[in-house]
């Protein structure tokens, strides 16, 4: 049985004065459950080192929500793998489509990233996921098969990287795609990865994420393939968050 995970991304959320919500979930993280699932918080960098300082008596990990591909150098404004880890973060996002959109990141920038990520020895979550356009030219799959095979490098293995589906028009939306949907999507990168990757590809984590809450999430658990779960907007409190927890 593969070890779910639970993550929540803060996005650009988050101050000082949110740090009691991160130290709630460090302590509301605890057994039994968290003995059989991984919990992840990914808050914005500006507090990934003293989070991580806050969760030192606790099984929730920290990482962060993008790097850049380079270790270091002149780069105004970017982080490296190397910078999470040195801060204690122990996982790195990468590909969101919030920075695909925003900041017109390709395919193969996502790949380089996820390599720097892997070489910092950081646990990687690459993101993936069709907009509504997309989905209604029924091209859902297509651009799964070529953002899932352009952003994952050779190196990825089931220790090391997660797979996140995103469907782009599920974020933030309140939307989310039918259990059916998420079950093709998912059964989908499973068989791409178990190509690719031949036994371990069975192995690799594939979270769901996109409107996720404490009212659906048992639902979205109970699909084949749905390893965990990537909250956004629901991570922000650690109430919220731990609801979604207690339906693992
Ligand atoms: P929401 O849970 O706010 O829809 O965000 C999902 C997401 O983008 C997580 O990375």
């Amino acid at each position: 049985r593969i070890r779910p995970l639970l993550a929540g991304n803060w996005k650009m959320n988050g101050t000082r004065a949110s740090l009691d919500q991160i130290k709630a979930i460090a302590e509301g993280v605890k057994a039994p459950l968290s003995e059989k699932i991984d919990t992840l918080l990914c808050p914005p960098a500006t507090l990934l080192y003293v989070a991580t300082a806050l969760c030192d008596d606790s099984p929730l990990a920290i990482g962060a929500q993008d790097c850049h591909s380079l270790v270091s150098g002149a780069h105004t404004g970017d982080i490296s793998a190397a910078m999470i880890a040195d801060c204690f973060g122990t996982h790195v996002i990468v590909g969101h489509s919030e920075r695909r959109r925003n900041h017109a990141e390709s395919d193969a920038l996502v790949r380089a990233k996820a390599e720097a990520a892997l070489t910092a020895e950081l646990t990687t979550i690459i993101c993936i996921g069709e907009t509504a356009d997309e989905r209604d030219q029924g091209q859902t799959l297509d651009v799964l098969k070529r953002q899932l095979a352009a952003s994952t490098p050779d190196g990825a293995a089931s220790e090391t990287t997660v797979i996140a589906y995103e469907p782009v028009w599920a974020i933030g939306t309140g939307k989310v795609p039918t259990s059916a949907d998420v079950e093709e999507a998912h059964a989908f990168i499973r068989r791409e990865l178990v190509a690719r990757f031949g036994g371990d590809g069975e192995k690799f984590r594939l979270l769901y994420g996109g409107s996720v809450s404490g009212a659906n999430a048992a639902d979205l658990l109970a699909v084949a393939n749905v390893n965990g779960l990537l909250v956004g907007g629901q991570s922000l409190k650690a109430a919220d968050f731990l609801a979604i927890y207690s339906a693992f």
